[in-house]
């Protein structure tokens, strides 16, 4: 497997990055992993207009979804368009919430994109077995994990600590994982990660590298961030990157 960052602003574009985006590809079969605002633009930077061959989106928070609408003109106005509808795998409510953004009182956006139902459970997407549950995050959000001759990567969405996430990484080679929140401050429960508990997560987990990703640049420190999840993780880690590839 190959993981591309195209996005890992956490909640809002950073001046470095665009919001959440990962590109993982096997056997020439690119999921797209959820797809925030300004990730449209490094999708074509780092992989091509067409790239994707199917979308995840773990939840329907703005920041993970919008370029999605965006993606519509591309799909449905090519000039050697239209282009068949795209498999996107989403939380139910997908298709009204793209259609709003999308911005047309009577628009759908079905001829575009085909979409399935996430639910908990265990599913092929391509050459992908991809695994999701329920993670602690206010709106219906997924945990994902991606298996693929062997090798698994974990992303854990946006969540607070739970056992789902624990079940999800369990073993990952790759653990993307958010880390939203400062420690050592008075964040609010059941929304996020801090460094720390994301290093407590991959080490209860037994994950083989971890990877830190949604971090609120303008609010954070990514020094702070990343030496708090080193005392609770040993092994490799860092804070990833738009633009980034990872071979797993
Ligand atoms: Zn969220």
């Amino acid at each position: 497997m190959r993981l591309t960052v195209l996005g890992c602003a956490g909640s809002f574009p950073g001046p470095e990055s665009p919001c959440s985006a990962y590109l993982v590809e096997a056997q020439g079969f690119r999921l797209l992993v959820d797809f925030g605002p300004g990730s449209l633009s490094t999708l074509q930077r780092y992989a091509g207009l067409h790239a994707p061959d199917a979308i995840l989106l773990s939840h329907l928070h703005c920041d993970h979804i919008l370029d999605a609408a965006s993606y519509v003109v591309v799909r449905r106005y090519a000039p050697d368009g239209p282009y068949p509808p795209l498999p996107v795998y989403a939380p139910p409510g997908a298709p009204d919430r793209l259609a709003t953004a999308y911005g047309q009182d009577d628009s759908s956006v079905e001829d575009v994109y085909q979409f399935y139902g996430l639910r908990p459970g265990t599913f092929p997407i391509g050459p992908f077995t991809v695994t999701v549950d329920r993670v602690n995050h206010p709106v219906e959000t997924y945990g994902v994990r991606l298996e693929h001759e062997g090798r698994v990567l974990c992303y854990s969405s946006d969540t607070a600590p739970c056992d789902a996430l624990l079940r999800l990484a369990q073993d990952a080679d790759v653990f993307l994982c958010e880390a939203s929140y400062l420690d050592g401050v008075d964040n609010p429960p059941d929304l996020h990660l801090t460094g720390r508990e994301a290093g407590e997560t991959a080490t209860k987990a037994g994950v083989g590298r971890l990877l830190l990703t949604h971090l609120v640049v303008a609010w954070g420190s990514e020094a702070h961030t990343l030496a708090s999840a080193a005392g609770a993780f040993t092994g490799p880690l860092e804070v990833v990157r738009a633009g980034a590839t990872y071979d797993i």
